[in-house]
């Protein structure tokens, strides 16, 4: 094993997506020394990072893990190890939470908890999280829209004529859409010298010409013009050791490129993903955390969510020849109706689909069916992507076995709302021109009928709280049993809310980072 004498690391990061790339970028200016370390490598610029058939069907960029379910049964999760984590896949929908989400709401199955802080607390890095991601959107339409400090730093993207007609009939009929938040590098007055082209292929994709501000363009690169902020790719994360008192991490043991090497550093982030970072405190047991490192709570790993998404596509009759279709939301049943007084969610546009999308998704199902009338189906269609919220609970859990193999075990909860969300797209439909016959359920995100391997949204297995018997993490997202540990990934969220999870987890990582700034420069201790 290979020793790097690495005293000289101030601050070891794992994992360079949303949680990890972000704070790398906070604290990049410090000059304090930063070590970067990403499992992937840099995600290949080419031509099929825009196929339908590569991305959907062959699955290119999809990690080739196996995880397990609580029948033991094994699936291939729908993760991607890359610099920029899976935000080199994602739509680039970024909503804050509501207000409210950051209290206690009584949910049709129970109670979604409230967080350690309030949405005032984070309010100031949401902004700050916008302006680094680069997000075009309007305030003041949404009526549950949280309160807000600036502006969003760019206009919204523009509807395309058929987004446009659904965004009137629906305002007609007196529901409140408004623009979707959209983290995409689009200057609509200057379409010339836009470094986004406006196509079909975001949502899901990588973006070929670079102009989707995820955490690899927004974050790690520019982190990486710093001279003491090092990335090590192809370089996974296997375990943590500590001192004997078990209370301070001195060892990251990493496998790069195939060899085993062990670095130092006076503080450790870990920002896996919430499987991933669950899974590496589980595995780095010892004598003084014999249930998994800050595990003595044996909380760690539970409560694990993923939200009850439903891809839902809508034929017409008329062609739909949209590019960017995911400019248009609709909260207007986010905390309910007078005919259903629990909270259902949020409707969006999702990217949108082409046939080869439905081939992957269904393999069986679409396998007698010619591509031609797949495409015909695609070019009807309008797809919508509704999110209701899932509850925390204590089975809901990441484990590894004795091999050190993941088990995801998930038991859904809270349907009757996620059903209540679709029956209420659907009486909607009559007035965007779409028969509610046609109205079909599709996974978006996934490729085989295994729902829990869509973990785009995974969140919560080392949740952040004042009680150390409840919660992993404390309200700086440090574990409450070592002192210089800390995860920054969706793991610390005690409950997801029904808006995408990036956004949350950015602002966070910069509430993190400044936390750490302070730690760094002496001002505060822990
Ligand atoms: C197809 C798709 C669409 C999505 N669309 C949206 C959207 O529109 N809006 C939104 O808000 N969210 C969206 N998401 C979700 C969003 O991408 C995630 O919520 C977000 O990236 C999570 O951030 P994270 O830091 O927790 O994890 P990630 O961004 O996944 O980062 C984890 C990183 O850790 C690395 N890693 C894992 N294990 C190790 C290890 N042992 N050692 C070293 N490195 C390791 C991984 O390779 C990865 O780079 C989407 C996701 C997908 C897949
Ligand atoms: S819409 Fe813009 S940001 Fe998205 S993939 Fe296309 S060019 Fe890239």
């Amino acid at each position: 094993m290979n020793q790097i004498n690495s005293t000289d690391y101030d601050v070891i990061i794992v994992g360079s997506g949303a949680g990890g790339g972000t704070l790398a970028h906070r604290l990049a200016a410090s000059g304090k020394k930063i070590l970067l370390l990403e499992r992937g490598g840099w995600l290949p610029r080419e031509i099929e990072n825009w196929s339908a058939q590569a991305v959907f069907v062959d699955n290119k960029y999809i990690s080739a893990d196996t995880w397990y379910d609580h029948n033991g049964k094994a699936f291939q999760p729908q993760v991607h190890y890359f610099v920029g984590g899976a935000t080199k896949m994602y739509g680039a929908a970024l909503y804050r939470l509501r207000k409210e989400d950051f209290g206690e709401i009584k949910h049709y199955d129970g109670i979604s908890p409230a967080w350690p802080i309030s949405y005032e607390e984070l309010e100031p890095y949401y902004a700050q999280a916008e302006k680094m991601y680069c997000v075009h959107g309007e305030r003041g339409i949404d009526p549950t829209e949280p309160p807000y400090s600036t502006p969003y730093p760019y206009s919204p993207v523009s509807h395309e004529p058929r987004i446009q007609e659904l965004y009137d009939n629906l305002k007609q009929a007196g529901y409140h859409p408004f623009p979707a938040p959209c983290a995409i590098m689009l200057d609509e007055k200057n379409l010339s010298n836009s470094r986004c082209i406006r196509c079909q292929t975001c949502d899901g994709f990588p973006c070929l010409v670079q102009a989707k501000a995820d955490a690899e363009m927004v974050a790690v690169r520019p982190a990486l013009e710093h001279t003491n902020v090092t990335l090590l790719t192809n370089a996974k994360a296997l375990k943590l050791n500590t001192d004997t008192s078990g209370k301070k991490v001195t060892e990251v043991v990493v496998e790069v490129n195939g060899e085993k090497t062990v670095f130092k550093a006076a503080i450790v982030v870990v920002s896996c993903g919430a499987t991933n970072s669950a899974k590496l405190l589980l595995s780095s047991a010892n004598d003084a955390h014999p249930n998994g490192l800050a595990n003595g709570s044996d909380q760690v790993g539970r409560n694990y969510m993923f939200h009850n998404s439903q891809a839902v596509l809508a034929l017409s009759k008329e062609t739909n020849p949209t590019h960017f279709q995911k400019t248009l939301a609709l909260n207007d049943f986010y905390f309910g109706s007078p005919d259903f007084k629990f909270p259902m969610g949020n409707i969006q546009m999702v990217g949108k689909s082409q046939g080869p999308m439905y081939r992957g998704e269904k393999p069986i199902e679409t396998a007698l069916a010619p591509m031609m009338l797949l495409d015909t189906i695609a070019n009807h269609a309008v797809d919508f992507w509704l999110t209701t919220e899932d509850l925390p609970t204590a089975n809901n859990r990441i484990t590894i076995d004795k091999y050190g193999k993941t088990h995801l075990s998930y038991t859904f909860n809270n349907q009757v709302p996620k059903q209540k969300l679709y029956e209420k797209l659907k009486s909607m439909l009559n007035l965007l021109g779409m028969h509610p016959d046609y109205l079909i359920p599709r996974h978006l995100y996934l490729k085989t009928n295994i729902p829990i391997a869509g973990v785009a949204h995974q969140a919560g297995t080392c949740r952040f709280g004042t009680d150390p018997r409840l919660s992993v993490l404390n309200i700086n997202c440090r574990t409450h049993e070592l002192d210089n540990l800390y995860v920054v990934d969706t793991s610390f969220f005690p409950s997801i809310g029904a808006v995408n999870p990036s956004l949350t987890a950015i602002a966070n990582a910069l509430r993190v980072g400044d936390h750490l700034l302070q730690r760094l420069s002496g001002q505060v201790n822990s």
